[in-house]
């Protein structure tokens, strides 16, 4: 998995800009890793998940990026690691700071007070850098120019079951822009304007706004007030193409305007949850209901026996969250009439 000047295992690609396969017949995908050169331990471990589960047999790149250079040891471990060709990039520092019109005086006011209301990393800067590059530039990356899906991993995660199918194909063949595991409503003091800005941004472009949206996944008064329901951003696999839309951008561009990821804490989960509701169909979205998977403190382990026996997954599905009452999938299922899996009642207390 070495990268770097002369790797020679990258897969071929082609030169076409549109969402294809390259020459060999692989999706150009890859998965993608903020990290810093402290995650290292966590982050092994989360590779190894991936790559035993699923990676392995598919050998797809893998992108890491980092604020600052990763060190030898870093590069060193995570080669041994990836069965892909693994990249290491450096973020530009304009990705990573505060835009020129930002008041840092106001910023670290705001600061001060979310850590007096004991708001979950409400005093931290980085925190608030991560969550803006996540919500607006991963996608830009230099490295990330040769994808046209990523699959975003953490450290410290778990994939519970085999993944015996190429992920990226699937969304391929089927055109799915954005795939989750864990839906949950955010916490309000971390976006108290996010929702009117975003009404700002609809109003300003209707043209972006899909026909047939899952706006009322994410309201419950058809837009008026947002419910906080967004899909758990540490595990996603999306289509680049609809980060980089002009519909996207154009929304990002609105927030990091309107300060809120400084002045409040915006992160990029509700960001990308608000813009896959209102700016895809809503058949684009896909539940990953089969791979298991665990960032703390939450499970997605699935309740149907024949499912976790034929994929040998290994987990709890009493610990799953996926039908739990503070869950956003439920309603996900319902607006989307899907079908649930026999026994999810029993499951909801
Ligand atoms: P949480 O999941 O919301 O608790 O946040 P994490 O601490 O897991 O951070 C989210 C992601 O951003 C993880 O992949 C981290 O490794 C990464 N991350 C967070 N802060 C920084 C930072 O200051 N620098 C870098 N390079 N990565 C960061
Ligand atoms: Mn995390």
């Amino acid at each position: 998995a070495v990268a770097g000047a002369g790797a020679g295992k990258a897969p071929a690609t082609g030169g076409s800009s549109g969402a294809v396969a390259s020459k060999d017949g692989k999706v150009k995908a890859t998965f993608v890793t903020l990290a810093r050169n402290s995650d290292l331990n966590g982050l092994s471990d989360s590779i190894r998940h991936v790559e035993d589960r699923f990676n392995k047999n598919y050998n797809y790149d893998w992108v890491f990026l980092n604020d600052e250079p990763f060190s030898e040891e870093f590069k060193n471990t995570i080669n041994a690691l990836t069965s892909g060709v693994a990249k290491f990039g450096v973020i530009p520092k304009e990705h990573w700071s505060y835009p020129e019109w930002i008041d840092k005086e106001k910023a670290a006011l705001a600061r001060e007070e979310m850590v007096r209301k004991k708001i979950i990393y409400g005093g931290s800067e980085p925190y608030r850098h991560m969550c803006r590059f996540e919500s607006g530039f991963f996608f830009r990356h230099e490295l990330m120019k040769d994808y046209d899906y990523y699959w975003r991993v953490e450290p410290d995660v778990k994939i519970y079951c085999d993944i015996d199918y190429d992920v990226f194909k699937f969304m391929q063949d089927n055109d799915k822009w954005y795939g989750f595991t864990i839906s949950l409503p955010e916490y309000l003091e971390t976006i108290p304007t996010l929702w009117d800005t975003t009404k700002k941004y609809m109003k300003k472009y209707p043209q972006y706004i899909a026909a047939d949206n899952n706006l009322d996944w994410i309201s419950d008064d058809k837009g008026d007030t947002y419910n906080g329901c967004h899909f758990w951003s540490n595990f996603e696999v999306g289509a680049l193409k609809f980060l980089r839309s002009d519909a996207y951008l154009k929304y990002f561009e609105e927030l990091d305007q309107a300060g809120g990821f400084f002045y409040e804490r915006w992160g990029d989960a509700p960001v990308h949850s608000i813009a896959a509701s209102l700016l895809m169909p809503r058949e684009k979205i896909h539940f990953f209901g089969d791979v298991g998977y665990f960032h703390v403190p939450f499970h997605n382990c699935p309740i149907d026996d024949s499912v976790r026996l034929a994929k040998k997954c290994v987990c709890n599905k009493n610990d799953d969250f996926t039908w739990k009452g503070y869950s956003c999938t439920p309603r996900f299922f319902t607006l989307n009439n899907m079908k649930r899996p026999t026994g999810w009642e029993q499951f909801s207390g």
